[in-house]
C-alpha cells in the first residue's frame, strides 16, 4: 500500500496547490477560478444569478464509517446543484469550504475532491475557489453553488395556485431505506470486526443514500416541454415537509393521494424487510433530492405520459388545509416530521 501523507506534513498552501491541479474550468461565465483572492464571474446578459449553500458536518449529516469520501464529495456538490435546479436555474460555479481534522491524510482529501470533480463534470459546474482549515471536531464541508436563470424565470416556492397539479420526479423513500441498511450493517460490523457488510442486495437504496443525483435533467426536460412550473422545491427533508413548505409559501392547501406516491420496487422490498411503511419513508424520510413542483392544469397533457414525473395530487384552497388522502378516500391532515439536525 502506498504511503499516506498526514495533512500536517503538507500544509495549507501545498494542499491547495495539489487540489487545484486537477481542476479545469469550462463555464463561459467563469472569468477567473482558483488562485486569487476571489473568483471572477460574468453572468450572461439577461440572466439572474442564484446562490445557495449547504453545510455538511461529520456525525450530523454523514458517517465516515460507511460513507466513502468519493461519494461524500459527489453528494456535497449534488445537494447544492439540487437547490439550484429547484430554482429552475442552471448551476455554473461552486466554492468549497473545508475543515479537516489533522488525522486526515492528503490522500483522503484528494478522494473527497475526486468525488467533487466527478460531480462538477456531471453537472457542468466549475470549482472556482474555497477555503481550507483544520478542525478539532470532525470533517466539515461547506459548498456554495451559483447558478443562472433568465431574468424572471426563477421558480419560487410561492407561485402555486389552488388549481395547480402537484408533481414529483423519480421515486421517494429509497434514500432513507438505504440509510437503515447502512446503519444496520454498521452495528453488525461494530459487534464483529470480521463481518463483511452485505450490501449487494441493497444496491439501489444504498446508492440513493450515498450518491444521490440532482435532477437537472428534469429542469431541462421541462424547458423542452415548454413548461415553467408555478412553484418548486427539492425533496431533501421528506415529501410531507416539502409540500407543507410549498403550500405555506403559496398560500394554498393541497390534496396528496398516497396511492400515487412513486415508490421503487427495491425500496418496497427493503421496507418490508425492515417492517417500515414505504409511504411513511417517502413522507418523512428525506434525502431523495427529487423535485416537487406544481404546474398549471393546462400543462397536464404535456407531462402525463412522462416516465419520470408523477402526478401525486393537486393544490387547493388554503381553507381546505393540506391533506393526505388514503386509498379509500379518507383524508388526514399532513404532518411533517422532516429531518431535524437538533
Ligand atoms: P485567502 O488567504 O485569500 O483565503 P487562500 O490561500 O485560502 O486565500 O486560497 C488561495 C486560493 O485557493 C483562493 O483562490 C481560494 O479560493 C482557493 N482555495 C482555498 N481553499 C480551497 C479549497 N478547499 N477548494 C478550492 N479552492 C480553494
Ligand atoms: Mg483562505
Amino acid at each position: 500500500m502506498a504511503e499516506l501523507t498526514p495533512l500536517a506534513a503538507l500544509g495549507e498552501f501545498a494542499l491547495i496547490n495539489r487540489l487545484k491541479k486537477n481542476i479545469a474550468t469550462t463555464q463561459a461565465s467563469t472569468v477567473l477560478g482558483i488562485g486569487d483572492d476571489a473568483a471572477i464571474i460574468a453572468p450572461a446578459a439577461g440572466q439572474e444569478v442564484v446562490v445557495t449553500t449547504d453545510l455538511l458536518v461529520e456525525g450530523i449529516h454523514f458517517d465516515l464509517s460507511f460513507c466513502p469520501l468519493r461519494h461524500l464529495g459527489y453528494k456535497a456538490v449534488a445537494v447544492n446543484v439540487s437547490d439550484v435546479a429547484a430554482m429552475n436555474a442552471t448551476p455554473t460555479q461552486i466554492v468549497v469550504g473545508l475543515a479537516a481534522p489533522s488525522r486526515f491524510t492528503v490522500e483522503a482529501v484528494e478522494e473527497l475532491y475526486a468525488g467533487m470533480r466527478l460531480a462538477c463534470e456531471a453537472y457542468g459546474v466549475d470549482l472556482v475557489g474555497g477555503d481550507t482549515t483544520s478542525s478539532r471536531a470532525g470533517l466539515l464541508i461547506s459548498v456554495t453553488a451559483l447558478g443562472q436563470v433568465a431574468a424572471g424565470q426563477a421558480v419560487r416556492r410561492s407561485g402555486g395556485q389552488p388549481t395547480d397539479i402537484l408533481c414529483v420526479s423519480g421515486d421517494l423513500g429509497a434514500a432513507y431505506l438505504g440509510l437503515q441498511v447502512l446503519e444496520r450493517e454498521k452495528q453488525v460490523f461494530l459487534a464483529d470486526n470480521d463481518a463483511q457488510p452485505e450490501l449487494a442486495d441493497y444496491e439501489y437504496v444504498v446508492q440513493r443514500q450515498l450518491r444521490p443525483e440532482a435532477r437537472l435533467d428534469i429542469i431541462h426536460e421541462l424547458r423542452e416541454l415548454g413548461i415553467v412550473p408555478t412553484s418548486m422545491i427539492d425533496v431533501s427533508d421528506g415529501l410531507a415537509s416539502e409540500i407543507l413548505h410549498l403550500c405555506a409559501a403559496s398560500g394554498t392547501g393541497a390534496r396528496l393521494f398516497s396511492e400515487f406516491i412513486p415508490l421503487a420496487n427495491p425500496a418496497l422490498e427493503v421496507a418490508a424487510e425492515f417492517n417500515l411503511d414505504p409511504i411513511m419513508c417517502a413522507l418523512n424520510g428525506g434525502e431523495d433530492y427529487e423535485l416537487l413542483f406544481t404546474i398549471s392544469v393546462n400543462d397536464h397533457a404535456k407531462i402525463k405520459n412522462h416516465p419520470d414525473i408523477t402526478v401525486i395530487g393537486h393544490l387547493s384552497d388554503l381553507s381546505d388545509g393540506v391533506n393526505l388522502i388514503a386509498k379509500g378516500g379518507n383524508a388526514v391532515p399532513l404532518q411533517a416530521q422532516g429531518w431535524t439536525a437538533f
